[in-house]
């Protein structure tokens, strides 16, 4: 017997506001998706996990989730409704001997182990199954205008939730047949099952296990995530990094990854990016696991001319690979010049980029030498980092 969790974070979720979309949004410090993959994964009734994307997620998707997740498979592309990409879901497991499938919405990253079991459980009595609460607030319809036109009975009236249970071979029957039938305006797959004669049973949900839709209900989200503490136990630890590069004749220097006119270059094998190279040696540092010229000798010459971004990105999969997260980075950069201050936001937000961090979380800070030492005579830059990373 196989269960598959199904989980559908193909929306454009335009209506959070993120920079990002809402599934990728960081909650307590990790992307939303994430939070459902470790519930789900962590459970030994779940077998293996199916997630289906926007077509235009892929690199998001690989460089926020990426990691070590022994039960979850590459990621299929969804269409163009939530039904179509729950469908190609479920057509992507075909290769596997599925006898039920979960299928949740990544905006849920609340469920609770005990919410899920109970869905699976109802499954061996029902062919369908779904978390619902039932409705507390009364219940109005409203006219055109806006007037109370009736007040609903809320008796037997439910909210439907995910996750929502069925047999595999079941409901993708019943989806293929929908999309058949060209309809495709069901919302949820419960629907499509009642729709199809499939007898679905409500399994009463009692945590909370909200939908991030908007920006509010993302902040609320956050702070009920750091309010609540993790579910699996995180070790805090900190890595430093420093490096150094020579100036030499040239127009700019990389810092952080943001290209900074100025009256002399570096001498370097890469972009020479002194920023990145002592933030990639800040995380490896916390994980245990090298230096940058151990994972990218200099006398590679594929790494000639190599925008440093892409050490700091590995760095950033060693630390998803072991279940990682990092908490925040501080740098300091020590040279006379150029001038950081006006560069400093663009800096951060662009290290905020590569570590899928809130700038908020990222420091940025300057220094001279007060004219002392080779930073002092002009004859090279140095920067320093710090980084803290949260470990299983
Ligand atoms: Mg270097």
């Amino acid at each position: 017997m196989t269960t598959a969790a199904l989980i559908v974070a193909a929306g454009r979720g335009s209506r959070a506001g993120a920079t990002v979309p809402k599934q990728y949004a960081l909650l307590g410090g990790a992307p939303v998706l994430t939070h459902c993959l470790h519930t789900f994964s962590a459970l030994d009734e779940i077998d293996v996990i199916q997630v289906v994307i926007h077509p235009d997620d892929a690199q998001t998707y690989n460089r926020y989730i990426g990691g070590n997740w022994p039960k979850l498979r590459a990621p299929v592309d969804g269409g163009a409704t939530r039904q179509q990409s729950v469908l190609n879901g479920l057509e992507a497991l075909s290769d596997r001997d599925v006898t039920n499938v979960l299928i949740h919405d990544a905006a849920r990253p609340f469920v609770r182990p005990t919410t899920i079991r109970d869905v699976i459980r109802a499954l061996d009595i029902h062919a369908g199954a779904l978390a619902a609460v039932p409705v507390a607030d009364t219940l109005k319809r409203a006219d055109s205008s806006g007037l109370v036109e009736e007040t609903i009975p809320r008796a037997g009236l439910w909210r439907a939730q995910t996750p929502q249970g069925f047999r595999y071979a079941d409901i993708l029957t019943v989806h293929r047949k929908a999309a058949a039938a060209g309809r495709y305006d069901f919302t949820d797959d419960a629907a499509i099952a009642e729709w199809a004669g499939l007898p679905v049973a409500l399994v009463e949900d009692q945590s909370t296990n909200t939908k991030i839709t908007t920006q509010a209900d993302l902040s609320m989200a956050d702070r009920l995530m750091a309010a609540t503490s993790f579910p699996y136990p995180l070790e805090p630890r900190t890595g430093s990094g420093f490096d150094v590069h020579k100036f030499t004749p040239g127009d700019h220097v990389m810092l952080g990854g943001v290209r900074i006119p100025h009256t002399q270059g570096v001498a370097a094998h890469s972009d020479g990016d002194v920023v990145l190279h002592a933030l990639t040696d800040a995380v490896l540092g916390a994980l245990g696991d090298g230096d940058i010229g151990q994972h990218f000798p200099p006398s590679d010459a594929k790494w000639k001319g190599a925008a440093s971004h892409i050490f700091l990105e590995d760095a950033v999969r060693r630390v998803s690979e072991r279940g990682g997260r990092i908490a925040n980075a501080d740098v300091t950069v020590l040279c006379e010049t150029p001038k950081i201050g006006p560069h400093r936001e663009a800096i951060k937000a662009s290290i905020a980029g590569i570590l899928c961090l809130d700038p908020a979380r990222v420091g940025i800070k300057a220094t001279t030498t007060e004219g002392l030492g080779f930073t002092g005579r002009r004859e090279g830059i140095a920067a320093m980092a710090g980084v803290m990373l949260l470990l299983p």
